[in-house]
Formats: structure tokens, sequence, C-alpha cells
């Protein structure tokens, strides 16, 4: 199918494509698919209203039945699996399986959002005071602007606004400035699953603001957006947090990792080179979770490199589209540029650098073969997240250093250990172990499951998204004390002769 032909399938007519000024490029040729008409920053106090205005009636629906939009949400996304992939694949150049697997993604959460709109339970807490009755409750907080990274354009989308709409929450979606097509895609699903649902959904209740950082910046910096949950590199962190910080809003912020996997001596070898070529190179290395760093033990290190070596050679890099490509391009020439700069300074710091060339797949399209590099320490260009498919290997002795060079980086999103030793898995785990959001045992960084709570410590932001709890960053907790006795007991035994 040629590129038109994807986005004519996920319902894009020609003039909504065209006539703009947001230039819109398929990594895969580099080709220009679109030219968008972008949001004006002046344009956001009107989209706020709007949203405001939504909330007022969507917050009085009961949660089950807000609940019932995401569950048809849901059963657009099972139709629409194909397209939307495809055009996942055609701007973010994922593979075929990664860009239905990130479409899975979404169905799962809607699933899990649906269960949760007959939850979203509060505690009865034990009151100190005879006759009363003390429990917290949740509640709506309003307009929920959402910002989201190329590399997860539909996903991260998802987490948050199956959560926020259960939980009340009307939805300002700012996607990539790299990855507009699949959001415009998105909505046109959720535009069926609303028809579907009725005249119960408030209009306005999700909008789409298309543009780059100042559009997203116009949203962070309005007093109405009650929550910011923002996904993107740390340095776009550092902007949207302060200035959230500043109106007091509530923000969860997803931002740049550097997982790595700790390779104990007594490693399964072939499962750990299976999980680290997958989990290092696929989506080209450009998922937030891929896995950076090699932490293994000197015993096993140069069998374990010399393995690895191996299976990268026989990688098979080119069009995402075509059955058999594993690493597909990577989004463009100039993130191309930043990982041969990378491996440069990488060199320079010592390190001995097998593969990371760029190659002729797809001309027009920017790709490279994935980098394995050997340092002999772990030095400033192992600590900083380029968003390519490097990785580092590094060597220990003793598996308290090992844990603390995994946790010796800036940021603390995934990590994991290969170990058949019990004391090593459970001191990885432990309150002296790894410091990240995530940390596995025998499997990979990548790949979350929707289930557990997604996101990490430091400098990725320490927000949270997706499973477990994590919906009450989307609410505001309140608690109630109830005095159904006929006195009035005053706090601290004060009394009052009135
Ligand atoms: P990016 O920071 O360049 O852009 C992310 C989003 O932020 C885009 O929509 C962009 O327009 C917006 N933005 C940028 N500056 C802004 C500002 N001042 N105000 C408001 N919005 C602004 O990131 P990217 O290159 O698209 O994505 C790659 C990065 O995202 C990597 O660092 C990766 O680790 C991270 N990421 C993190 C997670 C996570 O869950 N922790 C998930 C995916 C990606």
């Amino acid at each position: 199918m040629t590129h038109a032909d994807v986005l004519k399938a996920a319902g894009l007519s020609a003039d909504e494509l065209s006539g703009g000024t947001l230039a819109v490029h398929s990594p895969i040729d580099g080709a220009e698919v679109a030219r968008l008409t972008e949001t004006s920053a002046a344009d956001m106090d009107a989209i706020v209203a709007r949203s405001r205005t939504a909330f007022q009636s969507w917050r009085d629906l009961p949660a089950p039945r807000r609940g019932e939009l995401v569950r048809l949400l849901g059963e657009e996304l099972r139709a629409a699996k194909d397209e939307l992939g495809a055009v996942v694949t055609l701007e973010a150049g994922k593979i075929t399986s990664e860009g239905l697997g990130e479409v899975q993604e979404m169905i799962d959460i809607c699933d899990f959002a649906v269960g949760l709109s007959r939850q979203l339970y509060g505690l009865t807490i034990a009151s100190e005071r005879p006759g009363h009755r003390m429990m917290e409750t949740w509640h709506p907080m309003g307009p929920c602007g959402v910002i989201t990274a190329f590399n997860f354009p539909v996903a991260v989308w998802s987490w948050n606004t199956a959560i926020a709409l259960v939980c009340g929450n009307p939805v300002i979606w700012k996607p990539s400035e790299k990855s507009p097509l699949t959001a415009m895609t998105c909505m046109k699903i959720l535009d069926r699953a609303l028809e579907r649902f009725g005249d119960d959904a408030p209009d306005g209740l999700v909008q789409l603001v298309i543009g780059g950082a100042d559009v997203g910046a116009a949203m962070v910096g309005h007093k109405d957006v009650a929550i910011v949950s923002a996904t993107g590199s740390t340095a776009m962190g550092r902007k949207v947090g302060p200035k959230v910080a500043e109106r007091f809003g509530r923000c969860i912020l997803e931002l740049g990792g550097n997982n790595a996997m700790i390779v104990a001596p007594s490693a399964d070898l072939d499962m750990a080179v299976r999980a680290i070529v997958f989990s290092a190179v696929g989506t080209c290395g450009q998922r937030c979770t891929s896995l950076r760093r090699v932490i293994a033990h000197d015993s096993i290190r140069a069998e374990l490199v010399e393995r690895l070596a191996k299976a990268y050679a026989t990688l098979p890099i080119g069009d995402p589209r075509a059955p058999g490509t594993l690493v597909g391009p990577i989004i463009d020439s100039a993130a191309r540029d930043r990982m041969l700069a990378a491996l440069q300074i990488a060199r320079g710091e010592g390190g001995t650098v097998h593969g990371g060339e760029a190659v002729e797949a797809v001309t027009g399209g920017a790709y490279v073969s994935p980098a394995i590099v050997e340092m002999p320490a772990q030095t400033d260009i192992v600590r900083t997240e380029t968003f390519a498919p490097i990785l580092y290997v590094m060597g220990y002795t003793e598996l308290s250093d090992a844990i603390a060079m995994q946790n010796d980086v800036p940021q603390g999103l995934s990590s994991c250990i290969f170990t058949t030793d019990l004391r090593e898995a459970e001191t990885f785990l432990s309150d002296a172990g790894s410091d990240c959001g995530i940390a596995n045992v025998n499997i990979g960084p990548s790949g979350a499951e929707i289930g557990g709570a997604f996101g990490g410590e430091k400098e990725t932001g320490g927000g949270r998204e997706s499973g477990s709890d994590a919906w009450k960053g989307y609410m505001r907790r309140a608690t109630n004390t109830i005095n159904y006795s006929r006195e009035l007991p005053l706090a601290q035994g004060v009394k009052f002769d009135l």
C-alpha cells in the first residue's frame, strides 16, 4: 500500500491532510505525507473553556456510564486495529507487529478502565470520636492536558484518556508534531464510539490540538487545565514541570530513561541474549524503556558480548512494512546524526564500538545498524539517554557494585536482573536494590503490561500512568467526616461554653 492508501484507509481525507503549515514526513522514506493546519496558541483560551463546559456535565454522569464510552472505544479500536497500526508504522516507523502491538495496548487499557469505572473507591477510616464516621472520596478534577511523544504516538494517549474519562475529566491532547496523523486517526475512532454512546457525552469531551512546543506550552500554562500529563524528554519535563507547579496544577511527568540489565554469573544466557536483543534494538532503540546498558559479571561478559555480536549481525534492518524486518528506521536524520555523534564520544571515552553505522535501506529514510559498545567504565555518555539503538556493556565483580552502577545515572525508569540466584534477585528488588519505577527479574526492561503502574523516578519525572492505582493521579481526594451522634465533640478537647 502507498502512504496515501494507508491514510485513506484510516479515514483521513485529502482535504484534512493539506493546506497547512506543519509538514509531516514518514520515517520510512522521508516522504512528505501531509501539511496540516496547526492550532494557534491564541485559541487555547477557547479550547480550554470548551473543555471546562464539557467537565460540568461529564462529571455528573455516573462513573460506570462514563466507562461505557471507554468500552465502546475499545470495541472501535478492535475493529480499526489494522488501519491504525498501519498509520503508526507509516508515521513512527515501527515494524508491523509493533504498530499492532501498540494498538493492542490501547485495547487493554480500555478494558482495564471499564473495570475501574465500577471501582474508584476510597477508604473508610476509624474515627476517634464516638458517633462519627470518616471516609475518603475521589472526585474528578477538570480538563486533563495530555502531551505525547512520537515514539508511542497512540498508546500513551489511550493510557491517559481511558483513565481520565472514567475518572470524570475531559481531555485536551497535544500529540508530537512528528506524529499528528496517528492522533487524527484516533480521534476518528473515538468519534465512532461517541456516536454510539449518544447524547450523554458533551461537545469537546476530547479535543485535539496540533502543533509543536508553543501550543503545548500554551496548554501547560493555562490555569484551568487541572492536570497536565506530559510524556517526552527530560528537557521538555524541565520546562513543563515548573510551569505547572507555579500555578499549583497537577502534573504527571513521564520522561527519559536509561535502562539497565545486570547479568549475573548464574543467569540463563539464552534467555538473557533474547531479552537484550529484543529490548535494545526493538523500535530501533526508541522506547523510553529500551535497554541501554548491560552490566555483566566479568566471568560471563566476553561470552555474552560474543553472542550478542553474533545475534546483532543477523538482524534484518529495513522497511518496517516488510515481513521479517526487525529493525525499522530511526525517526529522522537528526536522530541518526545524534546517534553517530554519541558513538564518537563513546570512542573518545574509551569505548569499543561494534556496528552503529548508517545503513542504506530505503531511499530517503534514516536507517542505522544497532551498536554494541564495550565501555571500560560508566562514563558521561553512558549516563546520557541517546534515543537510538546503542547498547553500552560494562563489567562488574560484586553485585553491590553492579547495583550501584545501575543506579548511578540521572534517570530512573526501568531495570532488570538476570540471575537464578534467589538472594541476588531479592537483593535487586529490595530497598537497597534498583531505584527505578520498574524492576524486573529474568525479563527485559521494556514491554510493560498495562495492569501495573508505569513510570519512573529521578529525571524520569516521578509520574505513574496506566494500571494499579495510577488513576488516583487523575482525581482529587476528599476526606469526609460525618457526625451521626447528638454531640459535637471539639478537637483537642477544647471546650466552648456557648
Ligand atoms: P520531546 O520532549 O521532544 O517531545 C515530547 C512532546 O513534548 C511533544 O509533543 C512536544 O511537542 C512537547 N513539548 C516539547 N517542549 C514542550 C514545552 N516546552 N511545553 C509543552 N510541550 C512541549 O520528546 P520526543 O522526542 O517526542 O520523545 C522521546 C523522549 O520521550 C525520550 O526521552 C523518551 O525516553 C521519552 N518518553 C518517555 C516515556 C515515558 O513513559 N517515560 C514514554 C515515551 C517517550
